[in-house]
């Protein structure tokens, strides 16, 4: 899951960045209005934790503009007012959820988690399950049958993104962006060594499920078919 932070208190800011990828959560930061809105825009969120006072746009300024825009990623407004109207005016915007400063990390967390239970969003669900496999990136494991294998944190965000777009082609950028994120170092062939590992671990449960690559464009990951194994016995059932 990919989070966008845009918070103009540097320390409030570090330390929820901290507390959120500790929680293997993608995350991005953004420090002013003008940026945050930039970044939100690419609708590529999957939830975005919104400052309401911020330089440059106001936080539910920003909220209507990408409502406007069809952006549907969640978003939770954080505010200093506790006023009920600057509530409702918040609500009213498109925010789905938001939390009065000072608020604790764990109501924070609590949050986000109510969010992914509201199959309306894209926030997504904790577990992926495509046959009899089944994937859990909080605890990076990966489970077939009776095997298990455990990811590293990177494999893990790797394959979420993977299993997220199943059947889809996605691309070395596009992968780079949201696994590494924007401002990434990351060379390329980064990427084909993660997919290696990966890939590595599905054949070791034994799994249907397999990482085509795409020459030049990048990777999909399927449910290999399934071969019909009693398919000569059809006629004798
Ligand atoms: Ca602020």
């Amino acid at each position: 899951m990919r989070i966008l932070l845009v918070e103009d208190e540097r320390r409030l800011a570090d330390a929820l960045e901290y507390i959120l990828k500790k929680n293997h959560f993608i995350v991005d930061a953004a420090y002013d209005g003008i940026n945050g809105q930039d970044m939100a825009e690419t609708g590529i969120y999957d939830l975005i934790i919104l400052d309401r006072m911020l330089p440059g746009k106001e936080g539910v300024e920003i909220l209507k503009y990408l409502r406007s825009k069809k952006i549907t990623s969640a978003v939770i407004i954080l505010t200093a007012k506790d006023a009920v109207p600057c509530r409702i005016e918040g609500l009213d915007a498109g925010a789905d959820d938001y939390l009065i400063k000072p608020f604790s990390t764990e109501e924070l967390m609590a949050r986000i988690r109510a969010l992914g239970r509201r199959s309306h969003h894209k926030v997504p669900s904790d577990l992926f399950q495509i046959g009899d496999f089944t994937f859990d990136p909080k605890s990076c494991e990966g489970r077939y049958k009776d095997k298990h294998v455990r990811f590293t944190l990177k494999e893990t965000q790797l394959l979420e993104l993977l299993l997220r777009n199943a059947g889809q082609v996605l691309t070395k950028e596009q992968i780079l962006e949201r696994v590494w994120g924007f401002d990434s170092e990351v060379e390329m062939n980064a990427i084909e060594i993660y997919i290696y590992y990966v890939r590595k671990k599905l054949n070791a449960l034994n799994s249907s499920l397999s990482i085509s690559t795409i020459r030049g464009i990048g990777y999909c990951l399927k449910e290999a078919e399934h071969v019909l194994e009693n398919t000569n016995n059809i006629n004798t059932l």
